[in-house]
């Protein structure tokens, strides 16, 4: 009786073993099948870019509605055009662009493709070191000159301290970028209308999709990105578009589901993103950036705080 009784205890023990381990597994494999998905600052799902070129003097009336609306931006200048007529002077960018990112666009605005290797170089260097002279901190970003890059080019700045450069190709769209030095932006600010002035229904037809296009992306439910290129100037002159200007900046400011941001910062976003370093089972991450960074995993948000490890499980 007594070792009949021994290996029922023994079998049940088995069982019960068994059956939590194999409980165990099933929870850790069924963790490890969830994709984490990157989520904004503060756990948004919304960013927007405003993004313009040249460094017209019309940047002091832009720069002034943005500020009102407490808009940021990032503005790609062209160094050796500073103090030259319709410019800004090299003496007023630090202070006009507090807050805001300043950024390259090559030194004298050439087709970048049309150099040759060494003065691809010269443009983007000389117009860093220029313009870092000017507003006292690195400039690590810019924009191709008429958007035109090749394979060539980027090669070529590769190793420039150019961590991001954007092309004019809107995209239409509000993905993420893949490639950062091949950066598409979503949509040109009223561009067309400026190129094709006083005429009122190719007006209508391009501010008609830029709306729509605004209005998609303020009721999206995934992760956006709205990125928005033009020059202030481009608002001038007759066909004049201020106050369609000061109309989107009405729609798109002042709204809690918007990470507001300039280029950079969203570069070492998502860089402190893909730097996270999780456990095989993905309960614990590790961010050994210097900001916080937030991911979704099974429908639950979580805040990974910057050069902490994280227990994700504990989190729950
Ligand atoms: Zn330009």
């Amino acid at each position: 009786m007594k070792t009949k009784l021994k290996l029922t205890l023994a079998f049940v023990a088995i069982f019960i073993f068994g059956c939590s381990v194999n409980a165990q597994t099933y929870t850790a494999s069924t963790k490890s099948s969830i994709p984490i998905e990157m989520l904004l600052p503060q756990g948004k799902s919304k960013a927007l870019i405003l993004s313009f070129d040249d460094g017209n003097i019309a940047d002091r009336h832009l720069v002034k509605l943005m500020n009102e609306y407490g808009l940021i931006g990032t503005f790609h200048l062209n160094s050796n055009k500073l103090g030259t007529k319709d410019y800004l002077t090299k003496e007023e960018i630090k202070n006009l662009y507090k807050g805001h990112e300043v950024s390259g666009h090559s030194a004298n605005h050439p087709s970048l493709p049309s150099l040759s290797k060494v003065d691809v170089i010269y443009e983007v260097l000389e117009d860093r070191r220029e313009l870092e002279r000017l507003i006292s901190y690195p400039v690590r970003g810019m924009s191709y000159p008429f958007g035109n890059t090749s394979d060539l080019v980027i090669e070529a700045i590769s190793g420039l301290g150019i961590e991001y450069a954007r092309t004019v190709g809107d995209t239409y769209n509000f993905n993420m970028p893949t490639e950062f030095l091949k950066w598409q932006p979503s949509i040109h600010l009223f561009g067309k209308t400026n190129y094709i002035p006083n005429d009122t229904a190719n007006d209508r037809k391009e501010l008609g999709q830029f709306y729509q296009l605004t209005s998609e992306f303020l009721n999206s439910k995934s992760l956006a990105l709205f990125y928005v290129w033009g020059h202030s100037w481009e608002y001038e002159g007759p066909g004049n578009k201020w106050a369609e200007v000061e109309k989107f900046f009405k729609m798109i400011s002042n709204n809690p589901e918007i990470y507001y941001t300039t280029q950079i910062d969203l570069v070492d976003y998502i860089n402190a993103f893909n730097n996270l370093r999780f456990s095989v089972d993905k309960t614990m991450v590790t961010n050994p950036a210097s900001i916080t960074v937030y991911v979704k995993m099974d429908g639950k948000a979580f805040a990974i705080e910057a050069g902490s490890t994280t227990n994700l499980k504990q989190s729950e």
